[in-house]
């Protein structure tokens, strides 16, 4: 089975500091059940891959257990073990990448924190039932997921679609918090566990799945398969996991079914918290988030304000997808279901529905812009949507000379088209706002540097009562 990690963040070779193995080299460990072995296919300033291989030794395996798989002899050695990524994965995971797993980095401190663009593939992971188990278990984490899953036999098609599925899973985040993420879920779509299930392994979920389990939507499925159904096992977790503070709940019962998936306390969730701080001081009664991406903000819209009438507009139908699967919005009940709707749509073009509300956000979707298009995305915000508040977030470009790992003059981003100082935010902001007749507020965000200031920054638009269309 085989478990590869490609980084795209410059250096990209960093990926190497973080799992403790030098590229350079072939890292072999002994397991109880065969052997792991961690190299790395390529490792250049750009692209980084580690591939951990692990192989079973199904005679080892079988050695020492008696009958006590029983029944079918040759099924001892004759199954899927070998090759489907399932428990001894995770076990792998933990003796090869335990160091990184834990965040830990003597040489490089900074890094674990660090969030880089990670691919995982896993050629042969179990899929539990269909590929929408897969995606309903790494989504609502944040990952796009693009499953290849083959014919049992191309020669008879007849015997149907294979049981695994050839799995690639693209995120942005700390290499930590993907490694815990795999730790957990690998086995989870696997139906066989291939030692002891006890006490120890609700400690093991309970602390791989810190920050993250007890918000994800599929907890309780996750924690159930995790320990294999062992039910008193299995309640305990749950118990465990069930959200320390019952008195939110009971403050708005609709929060509940919505659950709230990110709780990373990154830039973005401050981000985010912030512009669903503003829009709920505002109280609007329609607002647009335009660029919504996975739906995250509007996530936190539905569960922290009130706001009756929201749409979702981006560019992308996959992200639209994932943000319709992260909102449930199949499963919200009416009442929550229809304050909020997504749909397609370009900024750089009129669309009569994104005009006239009381509360439009842009977050962190302008720098995603050609600059020659931003006159025509300028006329649609300020010219025909005209919000009475347009809430805008950009990085301070300034700040990237604080990131260690970003190397000189770099964007943050590959997909940044620019990206802005705080005064060329401000000079745009002015501008705009004068030609439009808005006023506006700028408000750094996340720690402020001395010299170099927050690292992100929110423009917030307000249309002058008096003001009509120009
Ligand atoms: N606002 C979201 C997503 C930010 S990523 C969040 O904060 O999480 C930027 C998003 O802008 C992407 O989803 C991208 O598809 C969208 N986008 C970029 N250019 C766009 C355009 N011209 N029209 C509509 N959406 C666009």
């Amino acid at each position: 089975m085989l478990l590869s990690i490609t980084s795209r963040t410059p250096d990209s070779r960093d990926l190497g500091y973080l799992l403790h193995k030098n590229p350079a080299n072939v890292h072999m460990t002994d397991l109880a059940y065969g052997k792991a072995t961690v190299f790395f296919s390529k490792a250049t300033p750009e692209e980084t891959t580690a591939h951990l291989l692990v192989e079973i030794d199904p005679v080892g395996l079988v050695r020492g257990k008696g009958a006590r798989q029983g029944g079918w002899a040759l099924g001892q050695y004759v199954n899927d073990r070998p090759y489907a990524a399932s428990s001894f994965l995770s076990t792998a995971i933990s003796r090869c990448y335990g160091t990184a797993m834990g965040g830990r980095c003597e040489k490089r401190p900074e890094l674990p924190d660090t969030s880089l663009d990670l691919t995982i593939r896993i050629p042969a992971l179990p899929l539990a039932g269909d590929t929408d188990r897969v995606r309903s278990l790494f989504e609502p984490l944040g990952y796009e997921v693009e499953i290849v899953r083959p014919l049992l036999d191309p020669e008879f098609p007849g015997w149907g679609e294979a049981r695994y599925g050839d799995v690639t899973l693209a995120i942005r985040a700390p290499l930590a918090q993907v490694l815990r993420h795999l730790f957990v879920l690998i086995p989870s779509l696997d139906s066989i566990k291939h030692y002891w299930i006890g006490q120890d392994e609700i400690e093991k979920l309970l602390a791989k799945g810190e920050g993250w389990l007890s918000d994800h939507p599929q907890c309780e499925w996750i924690t159930t398969r995790y320990l294999k159904f062992r039910r008193s096992l299995v309640s305990e977790a749950l118990e465990r996991l069930a959200p320390e503070s019952e008195d939110d709940e009971e403050e708005d019962p609709d929060e509940k079914s919505v659950p709230e998936v990110e709780r990373f306390l990154s830039l973005h969730e401050k981000r985010l918290d912030r512009v669903t701080e503003l829009v709920a001081s505002l109280q609007p009664d329609t607002l647009v988030d335009l660029g919504c991406g996975g739906g995250k903000l509007l996530l936190r819209l539905l569960r922290k304000t009130k706001v009756p009438d929201m749409l979702g507009i981006d560019v992308d139908s996959r992200s639209l997808e994932i943000a319709a699967k992260r909102l449930r919005l199949e499963s919200l009940p009416d009442k929550q279901r229809i304050r909020v709707k997504l749909a397609q749509g370009a900024l750089t073009y009129r669309d009569p529905r994104i005009e006239g509300r009381d509360v439009a956000t842009l977050v962190e979707v302008i720098e995603h812009v050609e600059p020659e298009r931003l006159d025509s995305l300028e006329r649609i915000l300020f010219e025909h949507a005209r919000p009475g508040t347009l809430i805008v977030t950009t990085p301070n470009r300034e700040y990237n000379a604080l990131f260690e790992t970003l190397a000189k003059d770099k964007l943050r981003h590959a997909d940044h088209r620019f990206e802005w100082t705080r005064a060329e935010f401000h000079g745009w902001a002015e501008r705009v706002s004068s030609e439009n007749g808005y006023s506006f507020v700028i408000e750094p965000l996340g720690d402020v540097d001395e010299t170099h200031g927050a690292p992100s920054q929110i423009a917030i638009f307000t249309r002058n009562p008096e003001s009509t269309r120009p």
